[in-house]
């Protein structure tokens, strides 16, 4: 069950007797509570960094910098906009097809660590640091082989295995002999990187840890690298059918505590399970009806604003706001104790939010608040599409 705050569902009906929704809205006050959960959850020798790209908004981004130990940033878009929103953070950098320019870009940004997808990224890396007279500090991106990660349910997405993320033994071995041959010291080899899988569970992510680093230190002591640093990736998982259970921090942080080496340093870049419970999209029902024995209730909005459901294949959880003012002379649309199909305002039969959704009682007119919005969502969404309105933001 989802459970809708006070505030939010006060926010929702206040934005409606304005005609203002749809709209976002981001309860920065639990964001920040909960990003210092996280970290409290943790070892202290674990270096916990938020993955903008689940959610780059700017209000957002400060919350959690307070409590956090930096950003990892994946494009020169993201670096320019951190850079503006959040000065000073420390950010690591990572995602494929890096160019020149943002590269150049990060070196000169002093961002605190690359990390390296491929040979030629290496070496577009180092003549982008020798260019700027600079030192750049370095995780290789392991990709290890699908089997060697742990068991996973149907919601997990997988980047391990033949895929464009990171790099196989063979890559790996190639890069050593890069890093050999550059004589001018611009780039200082610090560990290894794996972001595998998303949507683990605390146990599932500790083996797949484990596992990389059985892999990563003989890597690391045969390349020479002292006091390695291995970042673990992100990937915790966000359970939509069950928005009342998140992962399992505690667990978790005492996992990394028994997994860690004098010496070495942990570092995790979870974004999902950071920044999804804090978001909140509100709409408003424009129409019930049924189509061939089912019903359907069509928002204001829809997936150009909330894209999650559609990119995910899953049900947005929500909860009803009964609204009982209905001014038209004609009957008031509306479903009892029904499943309803919640769809948004685009011509395609993909603009679906939640499938056979149960409710006691949806009308036209009726708001409805989608918890588990605040990752994935406005930002990934196809937003021109139609050319509706986009939402308000407001924050909490
Ligand atoms: C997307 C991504 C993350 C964050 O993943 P979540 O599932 O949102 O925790 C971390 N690291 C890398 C390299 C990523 O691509």
């Amino acid at each position: 069950m989802l459970s809708l705050p006070e505030e939010i569902r006060e926010l929702a009906l206040r934005l409606d007797a304005s005609d203002s929704l749809p709209a976002y809205a981001y309860d920065l006050g639990a964001l920040a509570a909960h990003t210092a959960a996280i970290r409290a959850a943790l070892p202290r020798s674990a270096e916990f960094y938020y993955a903008v790209k689940a959610n780059p908004d700017t209000p957002v981004l400060r919350a959690i910098a307070t409590h956090a130990d930096g950003l990892e940033i994946s494009s020169g878009g993201e670096l320019a906009h951190v850079s503006a929103a959040v000065p000073g953070v420390p950010l690591v950098f990572g995602g494929p097809g890096k160019t020149g320019a943002e590269l150049s870009a990060a070196v000169r940004a002093g961002v605190h660590r690359f990390h390296v997808e491929s040979p030629h990224e290496l070496r577009l890396l180092a003549a982008a640091a020798a260019a700027d007279c600079r030192t750049v500090d370095v995780l290789l991106r392991v990709n290890l082989a699908a089997p060697t990660c742990a068991t996973r349910g149907p919601a997990a997405l997988v980047m391990g295995g033949a895929s464009p993320f990171g790099m196989d033994v063979a890559l790996l071995a190639e890069c050593a002999s890069v890093l050999s041959g550059l004589d001018n010291g611009a780039v200082r080899l610090r560990g290894l990187h794996a972001h595998t899988a998303s949507g683990l569970d605390a146990a599932d992510l500790l083996a797949v840890s484990a596992r990389l680093l059985g892999f990563g230190r003989d890597w690391c002591a045969s390349a020479g690298v002292p006091a390695p640093e291995f970042n673990l990736g992100g990937g915790m998982a966000v359970d939509y059918r069950q928005p009342g259970t998140v992962f399992d921090w505690a667990t978790y942080g005492q996992g990394l505590a028994s997994l860690v080496r004098p010496g070495e340093t942990l570092r995790i870049e979870p974004g999902r399970a950071v920044t999804a419970y804090c978001g909140w999209y509100l709409s408003r029902v424009l129409d019930v009806k049924h189509s061939h024995g089912e019903a359907f209730a069509v928002i204001a909005g829809g997936t150009h604003h909330l894209r999650t459901p559609a990119a995910k294949g899953h049900d947005q959880p929500f909860a009803v706001i009964a609204v009982e003012r209905w001014q038209a002379p004609w009957p008031r649309p509306g479903v009892g104790q029904a499943a309803v199909t919640v769809c948004g305002q685009l011509c395609t039969p993909k603009d679906i939010l939640a499938r056979r959704a149960g409710v006691q009682q949806l009308r036209a007119g009726d708001l409805i608040a989608f918890g588990l919005a605040g990752a994935y969502a406005w930002n990934i969404s196809h937003q021109s599409f139609l050319m509706h309105p986009p939402p308000a933001f407001h924050y909490l």
